[in-house]
């Protein structure tokens, strides 16, 4: 068995810093202890760094099979492990979309060969699925979405099928995840704007067509039924501060039946960026304003949004350089995500011990992911070393994407991720990367 010592690191983990050492053996943390002496390991030093345990994004758009001229599960998981995080939860919108359990297990297969990061892939639900989708296997499925989904039909926003949701969380037992915007306000106000403008509708209108009214209408919607069914439901990618008001904060994570995320670009960017940035902002939901962006950092810190995730979802940069109608939405994520949260907490706007809850215990806690998420004896060694003091600039040849390009070029961050350990492999390495080792298919306790 390979051992690896990592010396005098600071170790962030479960609400403390503690300064010592962590022995890897094979694939798990063996030992974690003020002192470990093991003349048989190889030792790498930790002096002056931070060990955090590995960052779970569960929203993430890898591309394949099908969109590959934009991304691949190989390529992407590249970036990710070079941006700290080491699993991911895949969305359904690849083509033809995640709607079978033979479709879904060929991503699986796909990622077994060329994922560098461990993986999971949502089964997709649209109206006409139900009987397939409730055949998911629970123990290594992550779980069931609409997200992106409608970018292929109008009308897969399963928020605004009441109907259809009674129907859903009637029947299902385990994590329904979905996108909530209300599609009827959204296409009055796009027809609104469309009327002065035409397509070159200016990007800052993006907010105000894919408005917070549009969000919250849905976001209640859902809420009221799933509250009624008792579901497990998780809200992706919540934008506004009207909607993360609505969620508890008082609820422990492990009994909390609807959790609900941020995600990085809403906590970073805001309305005033449009202008600027233009479509390389545009996401779905819309980046909203500046009262939003503070208002879902807050929300975080008070445990009202339990976790933050990417939206990683890449296009080519012909897909973005388009006018407002043809614009793609979305952008990607992974490699800057992680440095960008650190960047905030350089900022003081909140601890490393809470972008460690956020980013790994409670994704971890809210999917029930097997031995993941924490920095404990016996666990997968998925873990991040970072310099908190190691500024670096984004710049072309530095991003990892294959679409080659991020909405942070040219932004400098202080802090520099040095070492990815996915399942105790140093698979990322000052800018290199071991490509023999591939992730491991996440398992999961069964959500009640
Ligand atoms: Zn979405």
């Amino acid at each position: 068995m390979r051992k690896k010592v990592i010396k005098n690191v600071l170790i962030v983990n479960e609400g403390q810093i503690i300064s010592g050492d962590l022995l890897i053996v094979g694939e798990r943390i063996e030992k974690v202890a003020s002192h470990i002496s093991a003349a048989d390991a190889e030792i790498i030093d930790g002096q002056g760094r931070y060990l955090l345990p590995g960052f779970i994004d569960d929203q993430v758009h890898f591309r394949e099979p099908g969109l590959t001229h934009k991304a691949t599960i190989y390529s992407e998981s590249r970036a990710a492990v070079a941006g700290g995080i080491t699993s991911f939860m895949e969305m359904p919108n690849t083509v033809p979309n995640t709607l079978t359990q033979e479709l879904l297990e060929e991503k699986y297969s796909i990622a077994s060969r060329t994922s560098l990061a461990n993986y999971s892939f949502f089964m997709g639900i649209n109206r006409d699925n139900l009987e397939e989708v409730l055949k998911t296997n629970h123990e290594n499925v992550c779980g069931m979405t609409d997200d992106g989904l409608y970018f292929s039909q109008e009308g897969n926003i399963l928020a605004n099928q009441p109907e259809y949701l009674e129907k859903l969380f009637s029947r299902v037992d385990t994590l329904v995840a979905l996108h909530s915007e209300d599609e009827s306000i959204i296409h009055q106000n796009l027809a609104h704007y469309r009327s002065q403008y035409g397509d070159n509708i200016p990007f800052s209108y993006h907010p105000l067509i894919r408005s917070e009214e549009a969000c919250v209408r849905a976001t209640k919607r859902v809420l009221e039924i799933a509250k009624k069914y008792q579901t497990r439901l998780h809200f992706f990618h919540i934008s506004t501060l009207a909607e993360a008001s609505l969620f508890e904060s008082e609820i422990p994570i492990s009994q909390k039946r609807i959790t609900a995320e941020a995600c990085v670009h809403h906590l970073w960017f805001s309305d005033k960026d449009y202008e600027k940035l233009g479509s390389f902002i545009k996401w779905n939901p819309a980046i909203k304003t500046e009262n939003d962006k503070n208002g879902l950092l807050n929300a975080l810190i008070q445990n009202k949004l339990d976790i933050i995730a990417t939206d990683h979802a890449p296009h080519t940069i012909q897909e973005k350089d388009q006018n407002y109608i043809n614009a793609m939405s979305g952008g990607p994520l992974v490699q800057h995500a992680l440095p960008a949260l650190l960047e905030l907490f350089h900022e003081k706007k909140i601890g490393l011990e809470k972008i460690v809850e956020k980013t790994s215990h409670h994704v971890a806690e809210i999917y029930r992911i097997k031995e993941r998420g924490y920095i404990r004896e016996g666990y997968y060694a998925d873990l991040v070393l970072v310099n908190l003091d190691k500024p670096w600039k984004v710049e072309p040849d530095t991003i990892h994407y294959q679409c080659g390009w991020s909405p942070f070029l040219h932004q400098t961050f202080q802090s520099t991720i040095e070492k990815t350990f996915v399942n105790g492999h140093l698979v990322y390495d000052n800018g290199s990367f071991e490509n023999e080792f591939k992730g491991k298919r996440l398992n999961f306790q069964k959500i009640r």
